[in-house]
């Protein structure tokens, strides 16, 4: 809606100075030159209005190494830029399927608390959505601030994510939250705007934020680990899809005959290459059954079956990735969760196989690598998530609207 005063001078310059601090807040720490590439103002613009709001003690700068890459064009350090703004934070809350982790970090990316509580949300959703609030507030009393300072929370759960409805996707990924519009009980739980998103994009998220996809336009996040899923960055945006469930890369029919899967079809690639999967393919060890970060844990070891069995995996995880290549034609394949953690055990049959069965062009083209964030890239994906989406009028607002 046009507000009055729009299309003035002042106006266009107070929208330009929010465009610089937003892509400063979703960057966390970048360039001149690259605030005017992501936000498409001239240099001279961005130039002006950082040092008006260095100035104003709004942004400041950081020391850079000159062996940082990221730091470094044409061999000359570019300097590095933040938001000072401390008075402000946002909230970030991943819902695994047995715990719950809270954090609240600043608006320069600074993580300043957070914790964990283990519980079965799966089958308890209402005591997780209750639990998480209070977590909630323990952290930001923690920290000293009160609700009034956080500008929004970013929100994750461990299954796809009904955008339409603002639900859980899947009732059998997640039993106990069937019907349970999130994002409308997270919002009226914490008087704050909400944004809710699945495990694998947050953790592409986290890695296009901070780890291993920052350098990177057009990438793939796997998450590997109880489940197999894909969060799809393309252009510097995570694909959503229609009804956002792009990226169910677990679900890829690799065998038409295999063993049926908890989806309902058969052959998926969870069958053959997922956590259970690959527990169950080893059996149990003198009569104990295995978890997945033991057979990890005796592969490094050099135990030959719990070697195959995972090499296995990454190989049948290597073709539906072949066909994800072929499709989006990736820089990189940056793989996480706990599978991850065989490091080149999973990763090298992931590069056999796209080498194998993808496109010639698109397989010499893409690296593999391991992600930055293993344990906590949901948590991470969610703060990111929330200092994307998150508008900073809103604190101002709602502190304006107690009064
Ligand atoms: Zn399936």
């Amino acid at each position: 809606m046009a507000n009055k005063g729009d299309g003035t001078l002042a106006w266009l310059k107070e929208r330009n100075r929010e465009r610089v601090i937003g892509a400063l807040r979703e960057q966390g720490r970048t360039s001149q030159a690259d605030i005017a590439r992501v936000t498409g103002l001239s240099r001279t613009t961005v130039s002006k209005l950082v040092a008006e709001l260095k100035v104003s003690g709004l942004v400041g700068e950081l020391e850079v190494s000159s062996t940082d890459p990221r730091g470094v064009h044409g061999g000359r350090p570019a300097v590095q830029l933040t938001l000072r703004d401390t008075s402000k934070a946002v909230v970030g809350i991943d819902f695994g399927h047995s715990h719950v982790q809270v954090a609240v970090a600043n608006l320069a990316h600074n993580v300043l608390a957070e914790r964990i509580r283990y519980l079965n949300v799966n089958h308890q959703a209402t005591e997780a959505l209750d639990a998480s609030v209070e977590m909630v507030d323990e952290v930001l009393a923690q920290v000293g601030f009160g609700r009034d300072c956080i500008i929004g929370a970013g929100i994750g759960i461990p299954g796809p994510v009904d955008r339409v409805r603002g639900t859980a996707g899947s009732a059998s990924i997640l039993p106990g939250w069937v019907g349970l519009r999130i994002g409308v009980e997270m919002e009226r739980r914490l008087g704050l705007p909400v944004e809710i998103e699945n495990d694998a994009n947050l953790g592409a998220l986290a890695e296009l934020t901070w780890g291993a996809g920052r350098d990177c336009s057009t990438f793939a996040y796997l998450k590997a680990a109880t489940g197999i899923g894909a969060g799809i960055v393309i252009d510097g945006k995570v694909l959503r899809g229609a009804s956002g469930t792009a990226g169910e890369i677990g679900h890829t029919t690799l065998d038409e005959g295999g063993a049926l899967c908890y989806c309902g079809n058969r052959g998926c690639l969870e069958t053959v290459a997922s956590g259970p999967a690959i527990v169950g393919l080893v059996g149990t060890s003198n009569g104990e059954s295995l978890l997945l970060a033991d057979v990890i844990d005796r592969a490094a070891g050099g135990d030959v079956r719990c070697r195959r069995a995972l090499s296995d995996a990454g190989r049948e995880i290597g073709v539906a990735v072949a066909g994800l290549c072929n499709l989006i034609n990736p820089e990189r394949v940056v793989v996480g969760g706990l599978l991850s953690r065989a490091g080149e055990l999973v990763l090298g049959p992931i590069r056999e196989s796209i080498q194998r069965y993808a496109v010639h062009a698109a397989a010499e083209c893409v690296q593999v690598v391991p992600a930055v964030f293993v344990e906590r890239a949901e948590l991470l994906g969610a703060v990111a998530l929330a200092l994307r989406t998150s508008n900073p009028a809103f604190a101002a607002r709602a502190a304006g609207s107690q009064e």
